[in-house]
């Protein structure tokens, strides 16, 4: 049997970064920056005010306060996007709006809160040092900045200062197509009835899911009945638009595994065991002239999902150009109930991930742990991870988590 870290280590050497392409701003969310993004212009491209109030000179203000209020003649009115070249002389005051451009000779703004919000004249009741409420040019950043280093995924902060910087397009690495196929003779769509010996396919639509979730583009092409010429065809009309494919079901020691069957000849996939629980058989390798990876998982809904998380996830996240996280990101939790897991084989229990009475991570795995128990992996919301070597675990020791 080979190793979870093996078989990891395999994927990861063999799936590619997706070349990079651009893309209209709107299409950028989720995708991985490819380059180095600089502001043309400095940000904010003028001084203008930060709040709503009265562009004044600090000296004309001084000595204002709630006993000795300082009267000043408005000569303008300054609204945001207001292109004219406006001036205050000593003496004299603009009335000027958040985000408005600060008149030439102003160096100070009070806020609307500190006066009697006059229109010809306004009478200020507190002073503003000189810089107040001003937002400078430049102070956020530097014409020629990098604002976006190339290896960040975009989320809405990262395109709001895309747009921030008046970019329309970007380069970037997209989020990988993934189609997903689910085989077996006895899978019926949602929604349709059962007839004896059936079941609903679910496993298309929670990898299709935890695709989505990864981050990546999930098309679900639905079922294939247990035939390797048939499943041979789905795929090929598949490939067109997959960066990635996903089967479920199909690849175990059985008389109707159609995607052993249909990829084991073609050489370029290999199927293993690989010392994991549950998930044991393992297909993987690449497919088509484009060599597209395929990940043949197998049937039983609770491994092709923790399968999916162990490996498809990391080269998901590569192939979007972004760190594998291999480690799967687990947290240490103490146990509130002994653990059983088998020797040689490293297992994932289905567990709760909460708070104990001190505060402390502490999980509890759920009652059903086999690897059809779909509910049970539905109530849960993390995998304990066994190491292969132990077999047996008390009560209130300190353990990996993977948090889901
Ligand atoms: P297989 O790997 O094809 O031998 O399937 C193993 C088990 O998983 C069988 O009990 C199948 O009925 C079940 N199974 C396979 N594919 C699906 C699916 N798409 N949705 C739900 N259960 C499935
Ligand atoms: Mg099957």
């Amino acid at each position: 049997m080979r190793s979870v870290d093996d078989h990891l280590a395999e994927i990861l050497a063999t799936v590619r970064t997706l070349a990079p392409l651009e893309v209209e701003l709107e299409r950028s969310l989720g995708t991985t920056l490819a380059e180095d993004v600089k502001t043309p212009v400095e940000l904010p491209p003028f001084d203008n005010s930060a709040m709503d109030g009265y562009a004044v000179r600090a000296a004309d203000v001084e000595r204002a306060g709630p006993d000795t209020p300082v009267t000043l003649p408005v000569v303008e009115d300054v609204a945001a996007g207001d292109g004219a070249l406006y001036a205050v002389g000593p003496g004299l005051a603009a009335r000027i709006m958040t985000g408005a451009p600060m008149p030439a000779g102003a160096d100070a703004v009070v806020p609307v809160e500190w006066t009697d919000a006059g229109r010809t004249s306004v009478t200020i009741s507190r002073s503003a040092p000189e810089g107040h409420a001003i937002r400078r040019a430049g102070e956020d950043v530097r014409e020629g900045d990098v604002v976006l280093r190339a290896g960040t995924l975009i989320g809405a902060a990262q395109l709001g200062i895309l747009a921030g910087v008046g970019r329309r397009r970007a380069l970037v690495r997209p989020r990988p197509r993934v189609v997903v196929l689910s085989t077996g003779a006895e899978l019926v769509e949602p929604g349709l009835p059962l007839g004896s010996g059936q079941i609903w396919d679910s496993n298309s639509y929670t990898l299709t899911a935890a695709v989505r979730e990864s981050g990546a583009e999930g098309f679900r092409a639905g079922v294939v009945p247990d035939d390797a010429a048939a499943f041979l065809d789905q795929l090929d009309a598949q490939l067109v638009r997959a960066d990635a494919v996903i089967t479920s079901g199909g690849v175990s020691m059985g008389a109707y595994e159609p995607v052993k069957e249909a990829l084991t000849p073609l050489g370029t996939v290999r199927f293993e065991r690989v010392a994991m629980q549950p998930g044991m058989p393992q297909g993987f390798g690449v497919v088509g002239d484009d060599q597209v990876p395929i990940f043949a998982l197998p049937g039983n809904p609770v491994s092709s999902f923790v399968s999916f998380m162990l490996f498809v996830r990391p080269a998901l996240r590569k192939m979007q150009g972004l760190t594998p996280d291999t480690a799967m990101s687990t947290v240490r939790a103490t146990t509130t109930t002994g653990l059983r897991s088998p020797r040689g084989k490293r297992s994932f229990l289905r567990a709760t991930l909460g708070r104990g009475p001190d505060g402390g991570a502490v999980v509890t795995p759920v009652q059903r742990q086999g690897s059809h128990q779909l509910a049970a992996l539905a109530a849960a919301n993390a995998l304990v991870v066994i190491p292969e070597d132990v077999t047996e675990l008390p009560e209130g020791v300190t353990v990996d988590v993977m948090p889901l």
